[in-house]
């Protein structure tokens, strides 16, 4: 079958073919190490890896990359305030990067890269593309990208240059004094005395990297100067990507990305989430509210990421219940012990390949590859019913439950991972006795009982054991 992508390069769904055979080169732009990312960092993050799970179901090789931007104007003004090196300090918010990417399920990266682990190979991009004529060194020591020498500037963002207005990026600091033209963006920043001693030798000048250069020069270093894919949010499309593929393609004459995907915002109240506003959760914020992390990523992943998704609460309650009925499931099929098969299995596991595979193939389509899911689940449920299930074909279900799990991650197959969510539930009812809301803890008790949970008071707390 054939897999169609939504290419942000031609704003249209192409088959998707490999540059080389089954192997995929794929990078994802990753986080700025600051702070703790809100969830709507994560939905990039979580797109990321459903596309990477989902290649790797159809059997293509993935290598992917993700850079960790662990030096900026941000992680060098916060280190700063709080008087810790420039690596402490990132090294504890990658680290809480890296927890919550396991909490979420999402699959590490083959190679994640820090910035300031590469800046040789940054200082030797700027150094080609000072040879060609394509960057110029400013009155202030900074060294620009010539937007001008390089032929086409603004095709992945579909700008007119003429059109771009000065200062679009809220992202680089600006110097725009010092550049020739508003549109030049800056490849090396000149040492100034707000970076402390943040700061390399180069040939043009002692400074430090801009940021769009860490992703050229990192996904060339492990993915070679032309790759298959690359992802991010839709706000990096312009300058970030656009000015990724000037310093590529412009160092090394080739074309850079064949295919550039990019998910849209994760929204609150119809407003896109962000630090900046301040109407954002991390992913503790919503684990101390007893929402379980698997719930949180049911809801960044089964919407379409080219549609804008608004987060609510109900949100991740429906998702926590669309989880436990594929849990249910699961239990029951673990249970069974005996039953007479009524010879519809192969058929009916077929149907959930083929029906998923087929929405899946069509730009990620979750929302109808989760309705044939659930299509099976009720399927199966009223054969359970009926005691139609064989130990045999209990088996057979599991494993195409588990095969479509590995592209989604949010189902649980072995006892840790079932003992792990009881605690969440267990933890959430006693959050919601301290505050006396009965109710809740009532439904939780009945949801546990339901499970075949026992809830026992001890002097050291709740306990909880299998009936
Ligand atoms: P940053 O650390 O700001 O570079 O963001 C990391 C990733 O999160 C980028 O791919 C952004 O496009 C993405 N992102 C930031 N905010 C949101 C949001 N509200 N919804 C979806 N993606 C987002
Ligand atoms: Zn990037």
């Amino acid at each position: 079958m054939v897999f169609t992508v939504f290419n942000t390069l031609s704003r249209q769904k192409e088959q998707f073919i490999p540059l080389h055979k089954d192997k995929v080169g794929m990078y994802t732009c990753g986080p700025t190490v600051y702070n703790f990312p809100h969830i709507g960092n994560y939905r990039a993050y979580a797109f990321g890896d459903l596309l990477k799970r989902y290649l790797r179901f159809k059997g293509f090789k993935v290598t992917h990359v993700m850079n960790i931007t662990d030096v900026d104007d941000k992680t060098i003004r916060d280190s700063r305030k709080e008087g810790v090196s420039l690596r402490d300090f990132t090294t504890r918010y990658t680290q809480a990067f890296f927890e919550d990417l396991q909490a979420l399920r999402i699959t590490d990266a083959d190679t994640f890269c820090r910035a300031t682990d590469h800046i040789q190979e940054m200082i030797s991009i700027v150094s080609r593309l000072l040879e060609k004529g394509m960057a110029y060194k400013g009155e202030d020591g900074s060294v620009y990208f010539k937007v001008s020498a390089f032929d086409h500037y603004g095709k992945l963002a579909h700008l007119d240059l003429e059109a771009l207005k000065a200062g679009a990026s809220g992202r680089v600091k600006s110097d725009e004094y010092t550049k020739e033209n508003a549109h030049d963006f800056a490849l090396w920043k000149a040492y100034s005395d707000e970076d402390g001693d943040v700061v390399w030798d180069a040939p043009f000048g002692r400074g430090r990297p801009g940021w769009h250069i860490e992703c050229s020069a990192m996904s060339s270093r492990f993915l070679g100067d032309t790759f298959d894919i690359h992802t991010g949010g839709v706000d990096l499309i312009f300058p970030h990507h656009q000015n990724e593929i000037a310093q590529s393609e412009g160092a090394s004459g080739k074309p850079f990305v064949k295919y550039w995907m990019h998910n849209e915002w994760l929204l609150v109240d119809g407003e896109k989430m962000s630090k900046s506003k301040g109407n954002f959760y991390t992913l503790r914020d919503l684990l101390k509210r007893g929402f379980s992390p698997l719930a949180v990523k049911y809801v960044l992943v089964s919407s379409h990421y080219r549609q804008q998704l608004n987060f609510t609460f109900d949100g991740v309650k429906a998702a926590e219940s669309a989880i436990e009925r594929l849990q249910n499931l699961i239990v029951a099929l673990q249970q069974t012990k005996a039953g007479r098969s009524d010879g519809t299995t192969a058929e009916l596991v077929g149907a959930l390949k083929s029906g998923f595979e087929e929405a899946m193939d069509d730009d990620l389509n979750v929302s109808e590859g989760l309705a044939v899911l659930f299509d099976f689940v009720k399927e199966v449920n009223g054969k359970l019913g009926q005691g139609d299930v064989g130990l045999q074909d209990a088996k057979i279900y599991l494993d195409a439950l588990k095969d479509i799990d590995s592209v989604f991650g949010v189902m649980s197959f072995d006892q840790k991972r079932l003992d792990e969510e009881i605690d969440v539930l267990v933890q959430k009812r006693e959050e919601a006795r301290k505050k006396r809301d009965f109710k809740t803890s009532d439904s939780i008790r009945d949801e546990l009982k339901a499970k075949g949970i026992v809830l026992e008071d001890t002097s050291q707390g709740v306990r909880w054991k299998r009936a």
